[in-house]
């Protein structure tokens, strides 16, 4: 071998080692994800398929129907708690769907919460300023969040947490009026829940919920999970590293704003929380330009963002219960 064609070999392979070594660059994914992209998108389309689904609709039946039947055939026991508030939602009854995962450790009590939005905002109200027929099919917000928990769930049935986990699909997240204003007449499912289950714990729900994770907007092909500042900084923190770690970090928290979400009504009964969402534009500022409009359509979605929400997921979710009960 002459010597030039020696000293470019070793050049390669020294350049190779160096590379594997200091890991040059964005690395990508560490390891394939546990969660499969393109079965979760399969249930966003469904969902996406029934059309507009505010509370209250036909279609929202038949999206909650699909959850349900959908989770009986992972063999699991859904329940549907339906509720109604007069005053502020006249007319209306809310459907949250509820399924819990028992967990490894027989003596732990406190449960993990893991929840999505599947309702649709309602687009042809009348403080609307260009009201028309409803168009609005969600497929980020929330088709995008609903499919993925039902891919979850899969998981979580054959790798339960140490603690038992709730998966909830909350109705009413979205408010009646156009404006989302003081937010009181949104976040019904949310605020049920976080009602029914500080009784379920004697008024004592941080103590007995580890953490409440919520999916939202999970699922564009320029995904970026903002950092939300009503969070817990330590739940960002695990989440962030856990991202890194997987080679996703790209994804995740690179612009920071408030967020009011279902996991506000948690977080004020004292519950860590984290509210994993998608919001702002290309340039990660503002709103994202698809946002309650009707280009909220499958074409902004792609299976492998499903994918990568759902790999960091299931890899910060058993993390997050060690810490808790070590
Ligand atoms: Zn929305």
């Amino acid at each position: 071998m002459p010597w030039i064609l020696t000293f470019a070999v070793l050049a390669v392979v020294g350049t190779l080692l160096l590379c594997t070594l200091t890991a040059c660059g964005d690395t990508g994914p560490k390891e394939k994800s546990p969660i499969d992209g393109a079965r979760a998108f399969a249930h966003v389309k469904a969902m996406v398929d029934f059309g507009p689904r505010p509370a209250g609709t036909a279609a929202l039946r038949q999206n909650r129907d699909y959850i349900v039947d959908e989770l009986k055939k992972l063999g699991m026991t859904p329940k549907v708690d339906s509720f109604e508030d007069p005053a502020k939602a006249p007319g209306i009854t809310f459907h949250n769907v509820e399924c819990e995962i028992a967990g490894t450790k027989a003596d732990e009590k406190r449960i993990l919460i893991l929840g999505s939005h599947y309702d649709t905002k309602k687009t042809d109200v009348p403080d609307r300023p260009s009201d028309g027929p409803d168009q609005f099919v969600g497929a980020n917000d929330a088709a995008s969040s609903s499919g993925l928990l039902i891919e979850l769930a899969q998981w979580l049935v054959k790798n339960p947490l140490q603690c038992p986990t709730l998966l909830l699909w909350f109705d009413g997240e979205e408010s009646i009026p156009w404006e989302w204003g003081s937010g009181d007449r949104a976040l019904f499912g949310s605020k049920h829940a976080a009602d029914k289950l500080s009784r379920r714990f004697d008024r004592k729900l941080g103590r007995n919920v580890i953490a409440m994770v919520l999916l939202d907007m999970v699922g564009a092909k320029d995904l970026h999970i903002v950092e939300d500042t009503d969070s817990s900084p330590d739940l960002i923190a695990l989440f962030k590293a856990t991202a890194e770690d997987l080679g996703y970090g790209k994804h995740f928290f690179k612009s920071s704003l408030p967020v009011t979400d279902d996991h506000v009504p948690f977080k004020q009964r004292g519950v860590r929380v984290i509210d994993l969402i998608q919001f702002g534009g290309n340039d990660r500022s503002g709103v994202s330009p698809w946002w309650h409009t009707h280009e909220d359509t499958l074409d902004i979605l792609s299976p492998d963002s499903l994918s990568i929400v759902g790999h960091v997921v299931v890899r910060a979710l058993p993390k997050i219960v060690a810490e808790a009960v070590k």
